[in-house]
């Protein structure tokens, strides 16, 4: 079938933000600060992403153990929402609807225009360069016109409708297995962290609760009000850019939550009047696209704590693939990469590169958070939020000074970018400080 539809171009701007999860958050308000006319579109109806409406139930570390890593927006919304918790804590736990509510601060207060259930459900390119955005909501299809766009959809579906480069899971296409995160009450922190969980688990598992062998738990994160997220199974054998696959995750996800209830109030201490109160309402995809970028960050520069010339922050989270399936073996692999291996001292950080966030196929695409310019196993270190909080803002900041370039991204100075970045509070090596006085 040939479809062709004349569009209204509704909005012309700046910079267009799509995906409005924690890098798009941070881009958009960047972009912003820096005087640029930003639009940010979202296929929800709050910001956050799978933070807020996939109900992932913490932040990972934004501190390196020396040095405050995710400083600037990310510190400013961490701050905001869990001011009784030190930054210098590992896991901060989450309340979604607070963290909402800061989003919706944030944005607004920065002046970003917005939109909720709005998707860009196509991208007109050429050469190199993007030209519209087609987006549709329930008004229909229209059109927006950017001078530069960012791709902050954590899938880099932007990217991939406008035929740029992309990799995807291992060498044989396959990703991590998705969860489908979760809301619990009734259970006693300190009597559940008392418990040998792992152990309970395997006895579960030996008296048959799970329809599958699952021995990687994260478990759950327990707030100040008495409710716990779950970040808690994994469904196995999904294909995160299938919409099949992911719709029968969905159904999985919500049943499979009762064989962990029966777990959890038969074998774990504390939680004998646990509940299930919730199921998020967006899958929690762990990967999927990787955009081919100028550079691609690698497992290599996280073993060589790597610094770049054109580094716009540095992050320092392990290298977290969980397990790809129910063996022994790979819950093994899993413990040594994770805990061992690929896992830094105090003060130990890698840099990342401007480089890595721009696409190799056009001029005036920038991306930022969990689909940027990495290998497998670098996307699994930068895809928590605090590192999508660094990116997000470098992308933002990049792209306003690429305005003033005719949008083009690959015209930014990295000493104007750190410049810019530094004077809005974000981290930068000591190294490259002295040199942007
Ligand atoms: C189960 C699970 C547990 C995790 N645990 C932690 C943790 O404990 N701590 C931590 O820090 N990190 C954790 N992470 C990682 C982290 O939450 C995510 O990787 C990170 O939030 C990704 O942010 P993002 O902005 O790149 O993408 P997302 O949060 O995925 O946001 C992308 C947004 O783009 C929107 N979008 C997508 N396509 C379009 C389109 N075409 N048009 C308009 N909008 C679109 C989506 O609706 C979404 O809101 C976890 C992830 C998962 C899945």
């Amino acid at each position: 079938m040939i479809y062709r539809k004349e569009l209204e171009i509704r909005y012309t701007t700046d910079v267009l933000v799509v995906g409005g999860g924690a890098a798009g958050v941070a881009a958009a308000v960047a972009a912003a600060r820096m005087g640029k006319k930003v639009l940010i579109v979202e296929a929800q109806g709050c910001f956050g992403g799978v933070g807020t409406s996939g109900m992932v139930p913490s932040f990972a570390a934004f501190y390196d153990g020396a040095n405050l890593l995710a400083a600037g927006i990310g510190a400013e919304i961490r701050g905001n929402v869990s001011r009784d918790v030190p930054i210098t804590q590992s896991w901060t736990p989450i309340h979604a609807e607070e963290l909402k509510r800061e989003y919706d601060r944030i944005i607004t207060e920065a002046g970003v225009e917005f939109l909720f259930f709005t998707t860009v459900a196509d991208v007109a390119a050429e050469n190199g360069h993007v030209e519209y955005a087609v987006l549709t909501s329930r008004t229909g299809l229209y059109a927006v016109k950017a001078k530069v766009y960012i791709d902050c959809t954590g899938d880099g579906e932007f990217t991939a409708m406008a035929g740029g480069k992309f990799s995807c899971g291992d060498e044989d296409g396959n990703t991590m297995p998705p969860t489908l995160c979760s809301l619990w009450t009734g259970a006693d922190a300190e009597e559940y962290f008392r418990t040998d969980i792992r152990a309970r688990l395997e006895e579960a598992i030996d008296d048959g609760v799970f329809t599958y062998e699952d021995r990687h738990l994260t478990g759950m994160s327990f707030r100040e009000d008495g409710l716990a997220g779950g970040n808690i199974g994994h469904i196995f054998g999904t294909d995160p850019l299938d919409q099949r696959s992911v719709s029968d995750a969905m159904v999985w996800g919500r049943r499979s939550m009762l064989e962990y209830q029966k777990f959890y109030r038969e074998y774990v201490g504390g939680c004998r009047d646990v509940r299930l109160a919730a199921t998020a309402g967006m899958l929690g995809v762990r990967e999927s696209r990787r955009i081919t970028c100028d550079y691609t960050l690698s497992v290599q520069d996280f073993i060589d704590r790597a610094d770049f010339d054109d580094e716009i922050g540095r992050y320092c989270y392990a290298v977290d693939i969980h397990v790809m399936n129910t063996s022994r073996e790979e819950m093994a692999r899993f413990e040594q990469e994770y805990r061992k291996n690929l896992r830094y001292n105090k003060g130990e950080s890698y840099g990342i590169p401007y480089r890595s966030l721009i696409p190799v196929s056009f001029d005036n695409v920038l991306t930022a958070g969990r689909c940027m310019g990495t290998d497998r196993q670098m996307e699994a270190s930068i895809r928590v939020m605090p590192g999508c909080f660094i990116t997000g803002q470098a992308a933002g900041t990049a792209a306003a000074l690429a305005v003033d370039n005719h949008g083009e991204v690959r015209r930014v100075s990295p000493l104007a970018l750190q410049y810019a970045l530094v004077s809005a509070g974000a981290y930068m090596r000591r190294e490259l400080r002295p040199a942007l006085r």
